[in-house]
């Protein structure tokens, strides 16, 4: 459950949280075109809030956006400066942002060109997406049922709305069959991500995650990960994942947003190597938190100053 906070950015001006509503006929509710942003702000070891890479979450916004067809009426400047009022304007210290374009009322048909396309900003507070404990200890991930988009049916490379009913079914399947999160594979059977996470084993000494033409989201923590293991030695390899692979995994993590770095301790009852959270998880987790919320300053570009 959210809790209630003071205000949300809605067309440009902040409203009050309880006025921020949508009328019935929104294109976007029927039919899920739109696209949507989850970032996130820390407070770092000096005391002050910064936005984690918000170019980039705005940049996707805008691909997304791009791939749909819907530009916003506002700019990249204009929705990253939104970022920081919502932030402001609700006195939040950290917390997860989640930008919206989405196409309002008008004509009801699917192709709707002329319905006015609207964008909003909001902000929530969010602990451990995976869970207490996820981040620390490790979840246990069950291959989904589901497959997750053929890229020729969606665009894997758009936060798009709708295409999160596929999340959402993966989502419900692992958790009532009693598992803390989803693994799914493409069309073809390759490891894909999880319902709301990039997905990275480590086999060998060797980190590996599926490549960018996999029907996968372009994770902007996925970069983030790439990025810090190069720069700490670890061999680092964009490649298709078998299922057999993720079995016989040393180790597993989700990168995400909302889940940062969830060990993966366990899939489909085979544990990843000794079944904890394995060293270069560790490591990578260690070095991540600094550079997000401590006191790691090697990367200034990914930091946004709120207050
Ligand atoms: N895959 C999917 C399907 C997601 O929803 C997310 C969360 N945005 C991710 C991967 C991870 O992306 P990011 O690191 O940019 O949050």
């Amino acid at each position: 459950m959210v809790d209630k906070l003071k205000k949300i950015w809605l067309e440009g001006a902040l409203v009050d949280w309880d006025d921020a509503k949508v009328h019935i006929l929104t294109h976007t509710l029927h039919y899920g075109l739109g696209a949507f942003e989850g970032i996130r702000a820390y407070k770092r070891s000096d005391g002050k809030t910064y936005i984690f890479r918000l170019k980039e979450h705005i940049d996707r916004l805008l691909d997304s956006c791009k791939l749909i067809m819907m530009p916003p009426a506002f700019s990249h400047a204009e929705i990253s400066k939104a970022c920081v009022e919502i932030l402001q304007a609700n006195e939040m210290v950290d917390g997860y942002l989640r930008p919206m374009v989405y196409l309002g009322d008008g004509a009801m048909g699917v192709y709707a060109p002329d319905n006015p396309v609207r964008t909003t900003v909001l902000a929530w507070k969010w602990g451990a997406y995976l869970g207490h404990g996820a981040v620390e200890n490790g979840v246990r991930a069950k291959i989904s049922s589901w497959a997750r988009h053929h890229i020729h049916v969606s665009l894997a490379k758009g936060k798009i709305m709708g295409q999160y009913t596929n999340s959402t079914l993966a989502k419900r399947e692992a958790k009532m069959a009693g598992y803390d999160e989803a693994i799914l594979m493409d069309v073809n059977g390759y490891v894909s991500e999880g319902s709301g996470e990039n997905l990275f084993i480590v086999r060998k000494g060797k980190l590996i995650t599926p490549p960018l033409a996999a029907s996968i989201l372009e994770g902007v923590t996925r970069d983030t990960v790439l990025t810090l293991a190069r720069e700490e030695g670890i061999p680092v390899s964009e490649e298709m994942i078998t299922r057999d692979q993720l079995y016989l995994a040393d180790e597993a993590f989700f990168t995400g947003t909302a889940a940062e770095i969830s060990p993966i301790r366990e899939v489909d009852h085979r544990a990843m190597g000794a079944g904890g959270v394995g060293p270069i998880t560790k490591r990578l987790q260690a070095r991540f938190f600094d550079v997000v919320k401590g006191s790691d300053s090697s990367h200034p570009e990914w930091l946004t100053l709120v207050a």
